[in-house]
């Protein structure tokens, strides 16, 4: 053991021999001293033994995230768990003809706390949540580039947790040219993404898979896509043989993109709806006529103190879909806040139901796509799930 070391609590090892990556700093025993926040320090049990490494920032109530469990090198440890996430893609998507965009790292998921990389073609882009990954950004890209050998890396770090870090927004091409939209494949399909001016990182890749069902839903059937984002849901639902598709969003840029997507598809755009509105006033308006609405709005619940407000939000679009969708209609209904869980998302879909007056079966029920993995060991990556409804 070094005067590096960080030790834990008697009993406070317990998490961590689990693989949880997670160090509360009710766990710390004692830190040594001058530790520089975002550091890599190495983690011993109270009676001194090994645990691993973690960075630590004593500004956050995690106040430590393991990179790497045992005694080993934690950059070996990094660049092994960058290969095995790679691996697990390359199993998934094979040569990328189907498919060329995705989760690349997906956090905690792979091992790798407070790093997201997503892949679009041969950009990716990566998202940085703490100060530990901040100070590990150069190896991080270098390894990327390495096993990989992108185009281009983009950095678009802009989450709301990185105040609590003690961090501001960064964003800017880390390697190679300079790109502004990238044309990706999905599941076959077109899209164009914006990498700088997008959402989030630019394309909803957790929902890839429920594209697919939506488009094998669509067929004859009329179709609302809320929260549409850049018409994703659509395409899918068009291709599938959707009579009609009018998609609903409050950014107008994120439509123009969506109609950019149609033609690219070989949609005409001017044959469906883009409409740019909130979709709680677009619902309560006269509504009628669709028999698959799609509901995919962004997270209300970002702290665990917003999941009473946020049940409210889920509750009301719920009820006015579920109202409002024609006899023998689909309700395709999802929730990415981590806080609201499946079964908390289940029970305010139910009081919708009641609320509408309507008979509804839930006929499956979904997560997030396979290149968003939940690590077993650290359960806190999951967020997105969604109950496909069939309302008689
Ligand atoms: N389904 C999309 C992703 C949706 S992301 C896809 O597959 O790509 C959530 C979207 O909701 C964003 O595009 C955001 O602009 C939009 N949004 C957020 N609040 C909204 C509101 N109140 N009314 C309409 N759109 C909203």
């Amino acid at each position: 053991m070094t005067d590096r070391t960080v030790v834990l609590r008697k009993g406070k090892d317990k998490p961590i021999r689990n693989r949880h990556h997670w160090i509360f700093s009710g766990a710390v025993e004692s830190l040594p001293e001058g530790l520089i926040d975002g550091g890599l320090y190495p983690v011993s049990s109270h009676d001194g033994a090994p645990l691993g490494y973690a960075y630590f920032n004593r500004k956050c109530s995690i106040i430590g995230r393991i990179v790497s469990f045992g005694p080993g090198d934690p950059f070996t440890a990094l660049r092994k768990n960058v290969q095995r996430a790679i691996a697990v893609r390359n199993e998934l998507f094979g040569d990328g003809k189907e498919t060329n965009a995705y989760r690349l790292i997906n956090a905690e998921g792979d091992g790798i706390p407070g790093l997201i990389v997503d892949k679009y073609d041969t950009t990716l882009v990566i998202q940085i949540a703490t100060l530990g990954m901040e100070k590990l950004r150069d190896f991080i890209v270098e390894t990327l580039v390495q096993e990989l050998g992108p185009a281009s890396i983009y950095e678009k770090s802009n989450l709301p947790s990185r105040r609590e870090e003690g961090l501001g927004d960064k964003a800017g091409f880390l390697f190679g040219g300079q790109v502004e939209k990238v044309f990706i494949r999905e599941n076959g399909f077109d899209f164009l993404v914006d990498i700088a001016e997008s959402q989030k990182t630019g394309f909803y890749l957790d929902q890839r898979e429920m594209r697919k069902l939506a488009g094998s839903l669509a067929s004859g059937r009329r179709v609302l896509n809320c929260f549409s984002y850049t018409g994703g849901f659509s395409v899918y639902a068009l291709l599938g043989g959707a009579v009609r598709v009018d998609s609903v969003d409050i950014s107008g840029p994120a439509l123009e993109l969506a109609k950019q997507n149609f033609r690219l598809n070989g949609l005409p755009p001017e044959e469906h709806g883009f409409i740019e509105a909130d979709v709680f006033a677009f619902l309560r308006g006269p509504v009628s006529d669709y028999d698959l609405i799609i509901l995919d709005p962004p997270a209300f619940a970002k702290r665990k103190a917003d999941v009473r407000q946020a049940g409210r939000g889920y509750k009301d679009i719920n009820r006015l879909a579920l109202q409002k969708v024609s006899a023998g209609g689909f309700v395709l209904t999802f929730s990415c806040s981590h806080f609201v869980d499946e079964r908390l998302f289940q029970q305010i879909v139910f009081e919708a139901a009641a609320e509408a007056s309507r008979n509804v079966r839930i006929l499956q029920r979904h997560r997030q796509a396979s290149d968003h993995p939940v690590n077993i060991f650290h359960p806190e990556t999951e967020y997105l799930k969604g109950l496909l409804l069939y309302v008689d």
